[in-house]
This record gives structure tokens, C-alpha cells and sequence, in this order.
């Protein structure tokens, strides 16, 4: 069999060590940061069957990160309920109906249209909406996110909103395997730290680190890192 047999002891078992090893290593950053706050642990689901996502809640998982909404529909009536969810994925605005009554965050607003639509749709739904702007912080022509120098203009946007709260920030820095993207880590802690004071206990969420990169991220104060490969496998 070429496919990856779902319920194979082996695959579950990977996983199982998988997280203990990736909760270990943000235990020791968040020690060798001296920091005494926490880190959340997401598992991002993208190409991974329900009863897996599940399976990862049972070994102690509470936060899922969704990136398509296609697939996220198909999926979410099946997940376990005491998972929240957040959207982490680019977000168009005429999906934004769909997912509002769904996920707790939305950590990749980075327009104006789009905080206004998410606002919209939030007012007339009776609900409100927690959002992290997501900063392209290496000005990559190829990446998502609002640009360094127009963040400040859409956070006091964000802010004016009736039904949105800003609670903060999510980055996806250039891959650099010479350590490189902790400058940007850097910077992004930076901003993180401004907005707090600026705007006090509302600013408490840094969503930045994945695979490759998460125990850096904790250096640089995340405390979300957002997880697939190493977590459920490689996606094919
Ligand atoms: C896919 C994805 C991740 C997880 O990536 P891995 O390298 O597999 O950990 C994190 N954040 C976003 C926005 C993603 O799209």
C-alpha cells in the first residue's frame, strides 16, 4: 500500500513521540528564554483527516489552525469540541461568512477590507471576533501579510472597529537555515512590545514559529507556535 493507512499503530504512535518531543523543545526555549509564561501549542490540520486531528486532541492538543476553508467545512463538525479553532490561512473576503460562527481567531488579517468585512459580518452575526495582523516582516513580494510600513495605519483601523479585537500579531519570516530568521523574530517582538504599551492588555498574543523554526520563535517571545510537519508528518 502506497497510502498512509490512517489507523496504522505505527503512524499514531509517530505522532505521540512527535508531540512530546516538539513540547519538550518549547519547554526548554521557554527555559533558556528565562521565560515563565506559556506557550500554546497549535496543531495546523491542513491535509490531515479528522480522526488524526482527533487523535492529537486526545494526547493533550486544545488549538487547531485552519487554512483553507474548503476543507475546513468538510472537517469541523467531526472535530473534538473541546479544540478551539483559529483560521490561520489567506482569508478572502466573501468566505469570511463561513468561518465567522466557527473559529475563536483569525490570525491573518491584513487589509482593511478585510477587518472591515470580518467586522461586518461579526455585527450582524451578534458575535464578536478576536484578529492578529499578519506582518509580511521580510517584505516578501511572494507572501501574504501587511507590510511593515503600512501596519501601523491598518492597527489603528482594527482598532476603531465595534465587533473585532486586536490582540495582536502573526509573522511566517523568511526561511534562512543559518538561523537568519531570528532577525525578523526580533523584529516582530519588537512591534509586539510597542503595541503593548501603546495599547495595553488587549495586545497579548505573538503567533509565529512552525516546523522548522518554533524554538527560535519562543526566544522572540511567541506564544503560539503553529504546527503540521513536525507534529503529523511530512504532507504529501
Ligand atoms: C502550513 C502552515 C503552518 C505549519 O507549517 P509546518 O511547517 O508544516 O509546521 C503554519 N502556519 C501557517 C500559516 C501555515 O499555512
Amino acid at each position: 500500500m502506497t497510502e498512509k493507512s490512517y489507523f496504522n499503530n505505527e503512524y499514531l504512535l509517530q505522532i505521540k513521540d512527535n508531540y512530546n518531543r516538539i513540547a519538550e523543545n518549547i519547554g526548554k526555549a521557554l527555559n533558556n528564554a528565562g521565560r515563565r509564561d506559556k506557550v500554546r501549542l497549535m496543531a495546523v490540520t491542513k491535509t490531515v483527516p479528522y480522526e488524526i486531528v482527533n487523535y492529537s486532541a486526545e494526547l493533550g492538543i486544545d488549538l487547531l489552525g485552519e487554512n483553507r476553508v474548503q476543507e475546513f467545512l468538510g472537517k469541523y463538525e467531526y472535530y473534538d469540541r473541546k479544540c478551539q479553532i483559529h483560521f490561520i490561512g489567506a482569508l478572502q473576503s466573501n468566505k469570511v461568512k463561513y468561518i465567522v460562527d466557527k473559529v475563536s481567531m483569525i490570525h491573518s488579517v491584513d487589509s482593511i477590507k478585510l477587518a472591515n468585512e470580518i467586522n461586518k459580518h461579526c455585527k450582524s452575526s451578534g458575535r464578536k471576533m478576536d484578529i492578529l495582523i499578519e506582518v509580511n516582516i521580510g517584505n516578501e513580494a511572494s507572501k501574504s501579510g501587511v507590510d511593515p510600513d503600512k501596519l501601523s495605519e491598518l492597527a489603528e483601523y482594527c482598532t476603531s472597529l465595534s465587533d473585532v479585537t486586536l490582540r495582536g500579531f502573526m509573522a511566517i519570516p523568511p526561511i534562512d537555515i543559518n538561523g537568519g530568521s531570528c532577525k525578523y523574530f526580533e523584529r516582530m517582538e519588537r512591534i509586539y512590545s510597542d503595541y503593548k504599551s501603546k495599547l495595553g492588555g488587549q495586545i497579548d498574543t505573538l503567533s509565529m514559529g512552525m516546523s522548522a523554526d518554533y524554538e527560535n520563535a519562543v526566544a522572540y517571545g511567541s506564544n503560539i507556535v503553529r504546527i503540521g510537519s513536525a507534529l503529523f508528518g511530512k504532507r504529501s
